[in-house]
């Protein structure tokens, strides 16, 4: 379906890539992501695996370097161009396009530093990979830390009493990592490389982190079960587990003395992009209910005919523009500044995620009984959905963290 996008400044650059991330969604990753949905987590991830065929095509087209500047070969997007192809594939598959997002975390994380050794080890070789053997994770939740390591300058982050279960202890010129990283990062059991974020210093609490790009065939590096989930099945997810293992300094892109900022910097763009994603998934929902609507004859009439069918539609469309405007504005906004206002993508995720549930429930209602059955795609979209409103921090409590950064931050003059 061609889909008006109300952004005047649009180049034919930017539509062209909108078109071709468009097709290879429509093309490619739809018809894999409903195949691996109905496949257990083990399925998803053997080597005959539809998902593979999916990563290599996307290896190929580049898309595992939309992150990444052009100056160690990533695809030299604008920040636009990164969220218009964002939306296009999140379109496709929620799950797969966060599985290439995350794909990509190693390198993101080491060129925001760009030190000589991690461009050379981590950003280029991945750079350069175009069959999907090296890929990367972020791991930062762990059992019994989930929403609480996601809330940089909350006043919990600093509170000494909370003790990470995955540390790093600086031993010369190599630290010991011990323990674990919780069974959702994504991608988490078929990584190669992972954006580690640990704690190095305990008495600084959360905000006593390091971040670390670091290789996962270390020895004492092993992983978990692929996790089984009712929504983004196509989305691999498992623990990651250090036993002693010793990394080299070299592999540190923050330590403490950053780790807040830096944090706060990739929440800017992860949380934002959240809501770009939801942004594909609630036009996806949208477009599915209009098209049902069109030619599901009932009572003598289509459904379109009735004016309060006419109204939830336009109800979820508007939700859709909104979510884009919202989400791409905050996005481009966080990635021009170095110090971010973290507060507008947490809006970006909250409002998108939660308008992508809501569009995909009005949408299944608009199907009957249709839209619970697996005949229908809508019901996919529905489960996708529903795990938005929890991943990369459940929207409850980025909406406490977000408000407290609001608070404390508004109005904003210093631009
Ligand atoms: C699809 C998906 C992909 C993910 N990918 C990754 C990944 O790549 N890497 C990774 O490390 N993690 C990943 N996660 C983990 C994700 O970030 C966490 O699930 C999320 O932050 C919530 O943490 P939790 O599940 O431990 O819930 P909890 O933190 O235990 O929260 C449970 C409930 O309690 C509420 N709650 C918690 N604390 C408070 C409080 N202080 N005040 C009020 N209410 C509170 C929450 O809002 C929530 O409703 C992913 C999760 C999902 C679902």
């Amino acid at each position: 379906m061609n889909y008006l996008d109300i952004d005047l400044d649009l180049t034919e650059e930017d539509i062209e890539l909108k078109m071709a991330a468009h097709r290879f969604a429509r093309e490619v990753m739809r018809p894999i992501a409903r195949k691996l949905d109905e496949m257990t987590p083990e399925q998803v991830i053997a080597k005959d695996s539809p998902f593979w065929d999916f990563m290599r095509k996307a290896y190929e087209l580049g898309y595992h370097t939309i992150l990444i500047p052009e100056p160690y070969g990533g695809m030299d997007l604008t920040s636009k161009q990164q969220a218009i192809i964002y939306e296009e594939l999140a379109w496709g598959s929620v799950g797969l396009t966060v599985g290439i997002g995350v794909a990509a975390f190693p390198s993101f994380g080491a060129s925001l530093v760009a030190e000589e050794a991690l461009i050379e080890k981590i950003i280029e070789p991945f750079c350069r990979c175009r069959d999907a053997s090296i890929v990367g994770c972020w791991g930062i939740t762990e059992p019994d830390h989930g929403s609480d390591t996601l809330v940089p300058h909350y006043p919990s982050f600093s509170d000494p009493a909370i003790k990470s279960q995955c540390r790093a202890k600086p031993d010369g010129d190599h630290y010991i990592l011990n323990g674990q990283k919780s069974a959702w990062v994504s991608l988490g059991t078929v990584s190669t490389h992972c954006a580690l974020f640990c704690q190095i210093d305990p008495s600084m609490g959360h905000a006593g982190g390091g971040i670390f790009a670091l290789p996962l065939d270390l020895p004492g590096i092993s992983k978990g079960a692929p996790l089984n989930k009712i929504g983004q099945r196509d989305l691999n997810q498992g623990e990651i587990f250090f036993d002693n293992v010793r990394v080299p300094a070299e592999y540190l892109i923050a330590g403490p003395e950053a780790y807040e900022a830096l944090l706060e910097i990739t929440l800017s763009a992860t949380t934002a992009l959240m809501g770009v994603f939801s942004a594909g998934l609630a036009r996806a929902a949208f477009e599915e209910a209009l098209e049902y609507a069109k030619n599901r004859v009932q009572g003598g009439k289509a459904l379109i005919e009735y004016p309060n069918i006419q109204a939830k539609l336009f109800h979820m469309f508007s939700k859709v523009e909104t979510s884009r405007l919202m989400s791409r504005a905050a996005y481009i906004f966080n990635q021009s500044t170095s110090t971010p206002a973290e507060e507008y993508s947490v809006v970006a995720k909250v409002y998108g995620t939660q308008a992508a549930f809501d569009v995909a429930h009005e949408a299944i209602q608009i199907f009957g009984g249709n839209g619970l059955t697996k005949e229908y795609h809508i019901e996919k979209l529905f489960r996708d959905a529903r795990a938005m409103l929890i991943e990369d921090g459940s929207n409850d409590t980025l909406a406490i963290a977000g408000g407290h950064k609001m608070i404390h931050s508004y109005p904003r003059l210093d631009m």
